[in-house]
């Protein structure tokens, strides 16, 4: 078997692994989640180059005796400096890490795909609220978890046009109020008229171009801060990075 690889991927986290070195969490386009070590990554070739959010093209050795891979080089697509910088593009970078190393699943291309995406828009200037809602809604439908928006799922009732959909946890969908198992009251996994036609409207379309459709900042606040409780319930709760991100 080769024991030298090259494949496409995203650093998710990095952390100091003695003096020198560095462990390194990725996310690969064929291999998934996986761990590598950057030996002299701290100091020598690769000081400097193997930082958190950055996508590229990484040649690693993969020592099947241990079953460990260590980083040899990274070609850079994409640095991820512009998130790095700023503090609020850091949590919704570090959310969307947590999300995808908590739910390992789903097609990894498709994974890949979305998560390059999702950062090569936080490293450019986009809406950072629009990022996460159209992150999450297109991760939870890869992970075969999206709800239907044109009728319950439970009782197949098609749903009105002013219809506010509620949210069943056992199902992790949204469904009908009458289906709902959370407090309705509460309005906190409420999804309105206007914003279930946004999510309609916008899920044929690629990423960049989903993004690119505006929503006045209310709305786009309210829309994500549903999407990022879905994305907790479907996680299973206690998302370490969900306070930050939610303000
Ligand atoms: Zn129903």
């Amino acid at each position: 078997m080769n024991r030298n690889l090259t494949t496409s991927a995203i650093v998710l986290l990095g952390r100091r692994w003695g003096d020198l070195h560095r462990s390194i969490t990725l996310y690969s386009k064929d291999l998934g989640l996986i761990h590598a070590l950057a030996y002299g990554a701290r100091k020598g070739k690769l000081a400097g180059k193997i930082e958190q959010f950055l996508s590229g093209v990484f040649y690693l050795y993969h020592n099947p005796v241990k079953n460990d891979y260590s980083i040899i080089d990274v070609e850079i697509q994409t640095t991820g400096e512009r998130i790095r910088n700023d503090l609020t593009r850091t949590y919704a970078a570090s959310f969307m890490a947590e999300l995808v190393m908590r739910m390992e699943g789903g097609d990894r291309q498709s994974v890949h795909a979305l998560l390059q995406q999702a950062y090569a828009l936080l490293d450019a200037n986009e809406s950072i609220d629009r990022i996460i809602i159209q992150f999450i809604w297109r991760f939870i439908a890869i992970a075969g978890l999206q709800g239907d928006l044109a009728s319950c799922p439970i009782c197949e009732k098609h749903y009105s046009e002013e219809e506010i959909l509620f949210f069943n946890t056992v199902i992790h969908a949204p469904c009908c109020g009458d289906c709902s198992d959370v407090d309705n009251d509460s309005f906190q996994l409420a999804l309105g008229p206007g914003a279930r036609k946004y999510l309609m409207f916008t899920s044929d379309m690629d990423f960049y171009g989903a993004v690119a459709i505006t929503l006045n900042e209310p709305t786009a606040r309210r829309i994500k801060r549903y999407m990022l409780r879905y994305a907790s319930i479907v996680a299973g709760g206690d998302l370490k990075t969900l306070a930050v991100v939610m303000e």
